[in-house]
């Protein structure tokens, strides 16, 4: 394509997110666009992240440069720099500039954010900085040979990192923060606390619950005045508390902001062909202040302009890690516990190591660590999965100290993450170190993994240490040749042959046929085996009560329906029978489930004759089916998911898998699978991938069905189905479920085991 034919593109910004995107369009269609950055900023791209670590003296400014400007000459790009840009007319589809005007086909607003200055009076005196730029950074470093005493505003990740730059410059430095314990967004107390003692050790003192009134002196600083009266000398203060969305061009051109640009989940704005992206966007009400965000966003919104939509963003679990030498902090998810979760703690006081795990419907939704973050890639996967973990799991996770490392890292499959911030794979890194990267330089350079936080290097360089002793890729089927549980040395997959050839159902037959250490198993080998027994033998499987034994021994009762929707005459039924029974509670589960609660045993066969339950089901993990909100009353929608929830009801899944319809592609997007109606045709998406589309709704309907059965057929028990398309490869899968006779031959084992099934949850005898 001649360059005068190309579509043109123009992004304003050229910082983390802005670059991100161009790399991820190269990456897709290189020569489509033509292509002009605006920066307001007068440097070629860097790392942002790595301020930090240039004011510690860990890196140089030339050092964390993300590409030369001949990069830019290379791909064709005209990179503006020192040009802001102050208005977008989407009309005339022409951005404005403080040097000129350029048209546009498609405009990204990559600005990121601001630093936010506490509007106090004196905060106009020299000596009063930001740190969000190299120019800030040079600034800060300079003055840091000057003067002796520094005062940083703000105790979270950014103040405390300026803090150490500046204190490693060999300046006093306080921190005052406003809470009474540092970084409290991201640890509770007892890290926090741990982290205020360490940094203290390297002569940093702090202030908190101190709210600054006034910055004192005459041109240039001399100190701060707080609120409560008191006083601090200082030579020059650091405003580090927080950063806002920066949207000032938006709001100009009249494009929807709140905190920030309103996006959609493909990067959209409201205005046709302007997309926003990283630190300036704000998606599902939440603007983020971190790069793996927005790496995620860049290669949703790189399909979206390419015109290969399919993609989209559907939030980020957060994670945080301090980048100050000798102090491991790590934070992931939610930190705080709410009524409904179990926290499990260990503290050693002596060696200052702490670890918090958060449950919530027993799966991880939060940690926190300090002194050893080694095990910080795998909760924050963990946390990601959101998979349902037994008693024992949570237990060893919590006493795992990750001196297992190396063997932890050959024993994970090769689609676990290693590199948080840029989405890079063990088996990413693995492919770069055959292809012949064997230095972390290497790597980085290659893979692009440990170029941000810096936090997997470590990871980074264990891996490479096992490769040159040849180990990391003989043993990446570890996991697989590992037992399956301390009650036998056999595998998984050992287990389940043995289980198919035999037909070992019920699970003392089992135990004593195959040797069980201990006959009555652990809750790991008990669920494995009815698993497979249900997968193998359907209707010979054992059955568990259809209702939830509590520890106090009342019963709790789960309605079987489609997420969150009763009918009338379903609520009307229910209250009454509620009432007839006098039920104490009646609870929404976090999956939208109605729960009964408090029943005694002898009111469950009543309460399953009344809603036509059976009194048992198969047990183990099912397919959970959703429809979207908005659109109940679509019947053909409506109809689908009826008919996939009647199907699979009484079919064991080997984790639990959410199946979402909707009409709109942006719903339910933490869905597993999500089947939705576009204005052309079907689309099938796993996660945020489209794995197909088709015309018609029972075309749909046969494809997700093969799909799920081959699901269930090949996953090993608890593999969720991203991890399945992960480690099976999407284009096999797709190969196997698109064949015409595989995907009836998989239909048709679905259609007997449903029948029996079904056929055997009828015959069930009521308890
Ligand atoms: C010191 C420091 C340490 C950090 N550490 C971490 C960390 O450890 N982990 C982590 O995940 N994140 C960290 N962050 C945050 C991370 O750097 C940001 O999330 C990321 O840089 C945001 O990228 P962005 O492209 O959205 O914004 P930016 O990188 O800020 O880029 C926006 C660019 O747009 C330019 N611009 C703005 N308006 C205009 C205009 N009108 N015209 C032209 N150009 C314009 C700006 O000058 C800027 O160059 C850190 C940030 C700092 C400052």
């Amino acid at each position: 394509m001649g360059s005068e034919s190309r579509q043109r593109l123009v992004l304003i910004g050229n910082g983390m997110a802005g670059v991100r995107v161009v790399e991820e369009v190269l990456k897709l269609a290189p020569r489509q666009f033509a292509i002009t950055i605006l920066s307001e900023e007068d440097r070629p791209s860097y790392n942002r992240i790595l301020l930090s670590s240039v004011l510690q003296g860990k890196q140089t400014l030339h050092s964390i440069g993300i590409h030369p400007f001949q990069w830019y000459v290379d791909h064709g790009i005209e990179l503006r720099l020192g040009e802001e840009a102050t208005r977008i007319d989407p009309v005339a589809q022409k951005v404005y500039t403080d040097k000129g005007e350029l048209a546009y086909d498609k405009l990204v607003i990559a600005t990121g954010s601001e630093p936010f200055v506490l509007p106090v009076p004196g905060v106009e005196k020299e000596g009063v900085f930001v740190f969000r730029t190299i120019r800030d950074c040079e600034r800060l470093t300079e003055w840091a040979t000057r003067y002796q005493k520094a005062a940083v505003i703000g105790g979270g990740l950014l103040g405390l990192e300026a803090a150490q730059g500046l204190a490693h410059l060999g300046v006093d430095v306080s921190v005052i923060h406003l809470s009474d314990r540092i970084m409290e967004r991201q640890l509770d107390e007892t890290a926090a606390r741990l982290l205020k003692q360490s940094l203290e050790s390297k002569g940093i003192r702090f202030l908190l619950q101190k709210q600054t009134a006034e910055i004192s002196g005459e041109e240039r600083v001399t100190g701060l005045r707080f609120q409560d009266g008191t006083t601090l000398s200082a030579d020059f203060v650091v405003m580090a508390a927080g950063v806002q969305p920066n949207i000032a061009i938006a709001k100009e051109s009249n494009i929807p902001t709140k905190r920030g640009i309103v996006v959609d989940d493909r990067l959209r704005t409201d205005v046709s062909g302007v997309y926003a992206v990283g630190e300036c966007a704000e998606h599902n009400g939440i603007s983020y202040g971190l790069v793996a965000p927005l790496y995620e966003q860049a290669k949703v919104l790189a399909r979206e302009l390419c015109g290969l939509p399919g993609l989209y963003y559907n939030g980020t679990v957060l994670a945080t890690q301090l980048k100050i030498s000798g102090v491991n902090v790590f934070s992931a998810g939610e930190t705080t516990c709410s009524r409904s979760c179990t926290v499990l703690k260990t503290l050693n006081e002596i060696t200052g190591q702490y670890k918090k795990l958060l449950f919530k419907e027993d799966c991880l939704a939060g940690a926190v660590l300090f002194g050893n973050t080694r095990q910080s890639d795998q909760l924050l996967q963990l946390i990601r999965a959101n998979t349902p973990l037994s008693d024992d799991e949570k237990t060893q996770l919590l006493t795992e100290d990750g001196t297992a490392f190396e063997r932890e890292l050959a024993s994970l499959p090769a689609s676990h993450l290693i590199c948080n911030c840029n989405a890079v794979s063990k088996g990413d890194i693995m492919s770069a170190m055959a292809a012949g990267q064997h230095t972390i330089a290497q790597i980085k350079a290659g893979t692009k993994a440990a170029s941000s936080c810096g936090g997997c290097e470590v990871r980074v360089a264990a891996m490479l240490e096992s490769f040159k002793h040849g180990q990391l890729l003989a043993t990446v089927d570890i996991a697989e040749r590992k037992p399956l549980c301390p009650c036998t040395s056999l595998t998984e997959q050992q287990v389940a042959q043995s289980i198919a050839e035999k037909r070992l159902v019920v699970f003392s037959d089992m135990s004593e046929k195959l040797g069980w250490k201990n006959k009555n198993g652990c809750r790991v080998c008990r669920e494995v085996s009815a698993y497979y027994a249900g997968l193998f033998f359907p209707g010979g499987a054992p059955k568990e009560r259809n209702g939830k034994q509590e520890n106090d021994g009342s019963y709790t009762i789960t309605l079987p329906h489609i997420a969150g929707r009763l009918s009338t005459d379903q609520l009307k039924q229910f209250a009454l029978m509620a009432e007839e029974l006098q039920v104490p509670r009646i609870d929404f589960s976090a999956r939208n489930q109605v729960q009964l609660k408090g029943l005694t045993e002898k009111q469950l066969p009543y309460v399953f004759e009344q809603l036509d339950m059976p009194p048992a089901v198969l047990a183990g993990k099912r397919l959970q089916v959703a429809i979207d909100d908005s659109h109940y009353n679509w019947p053909e929608g409506r109809h689908l998911a009826e008919r996939l929830l009647d199907l699979f009801n009484c079919v064991p899944f080997p984790a639990e898998t959410e199946v979402c319809v909707t009409l709109a592609a942006r719903r339910h997007e933490l869905a597993a699978i999500r089947l939705s109606r576009s204005p052309l045709n079907w689309e099938v998406a796993i996660g945020s991938e489209l794995f197909c589309s088709n015309d018609s709704v029972e075309g749909t309907f046969q494809l997700v069905c093969a799909l799920l059965q081959y699901f269930r057929q090949s996953a090993q028990y608890s593999e969720n189905i991203h991890a399945w398309l992960v480690r099976k490869g999407a284009v096999h899968v797709r190969e196997v479920v698109f064949d015409a006779a595989c995907q009836a031959k998989l239909n048709k084992q679905l259609a007997e085991i449903t029948a029996v099934s079904h056929e055997h949850a009828e015959r069930m005898p009521v308890v």
